[in-house]
């Protein structure tokens, strides 16, 4: 059987589940077991299937040709965000910093722009933009692409490392990162947050009792 970690070195390391496996690392175990072809890494581009088609011995040219998206990168609208961290479980790769109750944000050094916080939000206060529109915006360029700072393989070993440390601080029993979540979900969790804060005198926050007078 070919290697796995050999496979996993060649991967992109966005884990970002396009592939549709839990991340590069998965994916690397069932093309080295036999049960994955070696064309699902649609980020990965060219490079990647050609690498892939080198240790496998497969025919890369039997495969469509994955076309990688342009690079993007996440962005938190600031006046919608609640505070649940909701997000912060769904980024493979650690690129969001925020608490319980507080304004998250992007670290744009490290977002891949792989789009896995989207969907938990319940606000959907989550967007991606185009690279290019981030940098007209001042916000820098991030790490992971190639004009970043960091060589590739360099990247990818970050990437990696960030990643192993989020599974094993957020899913280290194998639970799945937080899903996209209903109406109803959605208004519990507003609901619990608004309920969390901090009591302010004289000021009426939506969802609570509005101060009494005398
Ligand atoms: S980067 Fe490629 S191999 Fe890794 S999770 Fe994404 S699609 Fe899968
Ligand atoms: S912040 Fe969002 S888009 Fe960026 S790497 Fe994390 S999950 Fe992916
Ligand atoms: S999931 Fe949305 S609302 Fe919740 S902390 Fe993240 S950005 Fe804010």
């Amino acid at each position: 059987m070919i290697d796995e970690a050999t496979l996993d070195e060649q991967l992109p390391q966005l884990q970002c589940r396009q592939c549709g496996y839990a991340g590069c690392a998965p994916y690397a175990r069932a093309i080295a077991r036999r049960e994955a072809p070696i064309h699902l890494c649609k980020p990965g581009g060219r490079d990647t299937l050609a690498a892939l088609a080198k240790i496998t011995g497969l025919d890369p040219g039997a495969h469509a040709e994955p076309r990688p998206d342009p690079p993007q990168l996440a962005w938190i609208d600031p006046a919608s965000c609640i505070g649940c961290t909701r997000c912060l479980r769904a980024c493979p790769v650690d690129a969001i910093l925020g608490a319980r109750n507080y304004l998250h944000a992007i670290l744009p050094n490290e977002c891949t722009g792989c789009g896995l916080c989207i969907d938990p939000c319940p606000t959907d206060c989550i967007r991606l933009v185009p690279l290019t529109v981030a940098a007209q915006a001042g916000i820098p360029p991030s790490g992971f692409f190639p004009h970043g700072r960091l060589a590739e393989e360099a990247i990818r070993k970050r990437l990696r490392r960030r990643y192993e440390r989020h599974v094993a601080r957020f899913e280290p029993d194998g639970s799945t990162p937080p899903h996209r979540p209903t109406d109803a979900e959605r208004l519990r969790e507003i609901e619990s947050i608004v309920e969390s804060r901090p009591r302010r005198p004289g000021i009426h926050q939506p969802g609570r009792t509005p101060p009494t007078s005398g």
